[in-house]
């Protein structure tokens, strides 16, 4: 029987690795609904190609274009932020949550109250409201299975362990762009020095919170939120080659240790296939040619989103929301030019420190609408904080 597949954020960087695989094997699968934003053309091609029931835009004013650009296809067109969340609500048995950004939430927790496996790219989902997630797919009997690299490492290095035994998790972390700048330099680093990773070939905000390790920094939260773990079991780990992409450690001394290529569609084809594995497209490693991996410890003076993150997790409550608005606007102020590379932090920080301390907001119950509603205030805060400073 065919599996009904959704997508959101189809058109980015995961998405069109998961479009990549699925494409392998079109009769495997029945495409329910594409999502993107921007690129019409991109996603009106893949919907018409993959034979989807519905694509979906995030912007109301281009609904006119998909709508040209789907005529005599017949896929549906629709747009705006409800319309994604409404597509998210037709039955599907494997969801990919790729959307970047906090937009991404709402329309994960739908899949998931429909009972749908979600795939999970969207790290914001887990950083914002990891509790709600968790809550929800429990509730209505959905699996999350995690698709950041990282993540599906632990936990393919899990299967058939026993939480208990385990130490210790390690993630690792490339270093971004920046890893062997000198400090004072970071100050001048430009949107283009920011948006080129060493190894990863992804989209621009990720590849920047990269530099930033504002990403690592979320994916500590995630690893913390998604395996219910001690944030003083989680340990950070740079190892510039991106091939080891995590480790558990048991209490036995053992370490298993995840080695692939840096490539998304191991993460996403593990994810689809779950709990099978099968062939995928990706590179095979030979180790020898490769011949050593390094590993460093990371400095907390070069990239403070680690120390943001630890606070995060020790305040608990609805804290990674603000943590992540912060973050959000902060990576806008660097992309348009009103923030300087180091200053990102120093906004998340200053907004982390102004909203932490209300406890009404920070420990109102985890629900989308007081989610969203932290969002929102972090990002006014963030906007007004960013506004002084370039004052
Ligand atoms: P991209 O920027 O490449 O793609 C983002 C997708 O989201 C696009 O489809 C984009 O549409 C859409 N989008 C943008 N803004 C909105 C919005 N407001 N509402 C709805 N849709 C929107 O991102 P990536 O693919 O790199 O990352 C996606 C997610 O996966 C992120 O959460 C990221 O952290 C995570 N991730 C990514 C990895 C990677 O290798 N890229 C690795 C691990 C995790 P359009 O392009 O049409 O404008
Ligand atoms: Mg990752």
């Amino acid at each position: 029987m065919k599996r009904r597949v959704s997508i959101f954020g189809a058109t980015g960087s995961i998405g069109q690795n998961t479009i990549d695989l699925i494409r392998r094997a079109p009769d495997d699968y029945d495409v329910v609904a594409l999502t993107g934003a921007g690129n019409i053309a991109q996603l009106a091609a893949d919907a018409i190609d993959l034979g989807a029931d519905i694509a979906i835009t995030a912007h109301d004013a281009r609904l006119d274009d998909l709508r040209a650009a789907l005529q005599g296809s017949g896929v549906r067109a629709a747009a705006g932020t409800n319309a994604i969340r409404e597509a998210a609500t037709r039955p599907a048995d494997w969801v990919m949550s790729a959307i970047v950004g906090a937009a991404g939430l709402a329309p994960g927790v739908e899949a998931l109250k429909q009972g749908a496996t979600l795939a999970l790219a969207n790290k914001e989902s887990l950083v914002c409201a990891g509790r709600l997630m968790l809550e929800t797919a429990q509730t209505h009997g959905a699996a999350i299975l995690p698709v950041d690299s990282e993540h599906s490492a632990i936990f393919q290095a899990l299967i058939g362990e026993d939480m208990a035994a385990v130490e210790r998790i390690i993630i690792t972390a490339s270093g971004g762009a920046f890893r062997d700048w000198p400090l004072e330099k970071l100050a001048d680093a430009t949107l283009d020095q920011a948006s080129s990773h060493p190894n990863w070939d992804m989209g621009q905000r990720i590849t920047i919170d990269s530099a930033s390790m504002f990403n690592k920094a979320m994916e500590v939260i995630e690893t913390h939120e998604f395996f219910n773990i001690d944030p003083a079991r989680i340990e950070v780990l740079v190892h510039p080659q991106s091939m080891i992409h995590a480790l558990v450690g048991f209490n036995d001394g053992a370490l298993m240790a995840h080695v692939g290529p840096p490539d998304m569609r191991h993460a996403i084809g593990f994810a689809l296939h779950h709990p099978h594995r099968k062939h995928l497209p990706v590179e095979r490693l030979d180790l020898a040619k490769i011949g050593s991996f390094e590993f460093r410890t990371p400095d907390e003076i070069r990239w403070p989103a680690l120390r943001l993150a630890r606070e995060v997790m020790e305040r608990g409550g609805m804290a990674g929301a603000v943590f992540n608005a912060a973050k959000e606007t902060a990576l806008d102020g660097f992309i348009d030019g009103r923030l300087r590379f180091p200053q990102m932090a120093e906004v998340v920080e200053d907004v982390l420190t102004q909203l932490n301390s209300d406890t009404g907001l920070i420990d109102a119950t985890m629900t989308l609408d007081n989610v969203a509603q932290v969002d929102h205030l972090a990002r006014e805060a963030a906007q007004a904080v960013i506004t002084k400073r370039a004052g």
